[in-house]
């Protein structure tokens, strides 16, 4: 039988001697799930085309931003007619006002807002606005919580939380992992304790739904009261909402669990698809934001005119099509419901997780509510299931710890497919 990934094979080998490991995000490159990446040449809707011809239902769409389907022709065509204006000015432009009012005007309690190019960006900005606003240095972060690559996010708990944290990279400094204090996703007594223990907490970061340890959803009230207890310590509370903005609702999670965070981060979905982020929240907070105030943040391509074309048209069609999150909503359920059935049937130990357009399995006995529990599903058995998915014409994501995001245009034929891979796995 002719390799049916032949084309992709030797383009993964020719990029490996030019670009670190093949790829410029690790994920991609299939470490955790062995194999080689395809490459893809294009999409449209819910599917992915790879070099070879294959295609592919795509449940990662793009990690997340791509929630429309791929090459929405509206999307298009406002980006075509924008960039025939040119790509950047390095000005102000309307359409950075366009954005910015649209966002304030969907996420709850949102008064100011500032663009970036990533969650990154975001995120790191985010937290140094933080401490310039309180004049602290700590922060505390979820072990298991994604916040983009910036040095003071790569730190995790060892095998005991609540410790200083230490880098989990070379090349982050001791001195700056040990400004990140590290806690346990759902428990607040973990937050409480570090609180006790330090004065100068700037901020708590987390994911309102994790997403990047698998789908991990917050015990009722636990947003709540970790919001209190930041308020009570005199820090503020920032909800990364980089993959949950406008997906679980078009107020993301603020909408979602109707509660307002002192800073949100954003990025993904409000890109369209271009490289964009943001972080915004009350303007007393945001007053403090150069040029108005003190702390400093800057970016030559910020705002730039294509990728908010880009995200304006995708934010309005989210806004104006509430369906949209209803079907999606229905469709996860159904897959919640099936792929727990199917899965059942064969003898395999599984927990499924998922919320509004998020859904992750993990393969264990255990209910999963943090990263100690996330660490208990079987990667090897799901580094089969990964490979048998893409003989069978679906993408998921190549990592057990990423949850599944679904875009649109995943409809019966699609959620049919999915299904039957999982039945004959
Ligand atoms: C993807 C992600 C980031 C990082 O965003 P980049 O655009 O990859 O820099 C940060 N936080 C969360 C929750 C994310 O999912």
């Amino acid at each position: 039988m002719p390799n049916p990934f032949s084309k992709s094979e030797s383009l993964f080998a020719a990029s490996k001697k030019y670009i670190p490991g093949g790829v410029n995000s690790p994920v991609r490159a299939f470490k955790s799930v062995g194999g080689t990446p395809v490459f893809i040449d294009k999409a449209k809707g819910a599917y992915l085309y790879d070099v070879d011809g294959n295609s592919y239902v795509d449940l990662i769409n793009s990690w997340g931003p791509m929630i429309l389907g791929h090459a929405h022709p509206e999307v298009i065509e406002a980006v075509t007619q924008q960039i025939k204006k040119s790509f950047t000015y390095g000005t102000p432009t309307s359409l950075e006002l366009d954005m910015a009012k649209l966002m304030c005007d969907i996420v709850p309690g949102l008064e100011m807002v500032r663009m970036v190019n990533s969650g990154t960006e975001a995120c790191m900005s985010a937290v140094r606005l933080a401490r310039g606003y309180t004049g602290k240095k700590k922060i505390v972060k979820f072990a298991g919580c994604y916040h983009g690559h910036h040095d003071s996010f790569l730190v995790e708990a060892g095998s005991g939380a609540l410790t200083l944290g230490s880098p989990n990279s070379p090349g982050v400094p001791e001195e700056t992992a040990a400004n990140t204090l590290i806690a346990e996703y759902n428990d607040l007594a973990s937050v409480q304790a570090l609180f006790s223990k330090h004065d100068d907490i700037a901020c708590v970061i987390l994911e309102p739904v994790a997403g990047n340890m698998g789908c991990i959803l917050p015990k009722d009230g636990f947003l709540h009261e970790l919001k209190a207890l930041c308020h009570k310590n005199g820090a503020l509370f920032i909800m990364d909402e980089v993959m949950t903005g406008f997906r679980l609702a078009p107020g993301g999670a603020q909408e979602y669990f109707d509660i307002q965070a002192d800073i949100i981060c954003f990025g993904k979905i409000i890109g369209g698809g271009m490289p964009v982020g943001a972080f915004g929240g009350r303007k007393e907070i945001f007053e403090h934001l150069a040029p108005l105030g003190p702390v400093y943040q800057a970016g030559t391509l910020s705002g730039n005119p294509v990728a908010m074309t880009a995200g304006i048209t995708t934010l309005t069609i989210l806004k104006n099509t509430p369906s949209i999150y209803t079907e999606l909503t229905e469709t996860v359920k159904n897959l919640h419901q099936s792929l727990g059935e199917i899965l059942s049937e064969k003898g395999i130990a599984h927990h499924i997780n998922s919320i509004g357009s998020m859904i992750s399995i993990f393969y264990t006995d255990r209910e999963v509510h943090s990263y100690g529990d996330a660490k208990t599903t079987d990667t090897e058995l799901f580094g089969r299931l990964f490979h048998h998915g893409l003989k069978s014409g679906i993408y998921l994501p190549p990592s057990n710890y990423e949850s599944w995001f679904l875009g649109k245009d995943i409809k019966d034929k699609e959620v049919e497919k999915i299904l039957e891979t999982f039945k004959t796995f």
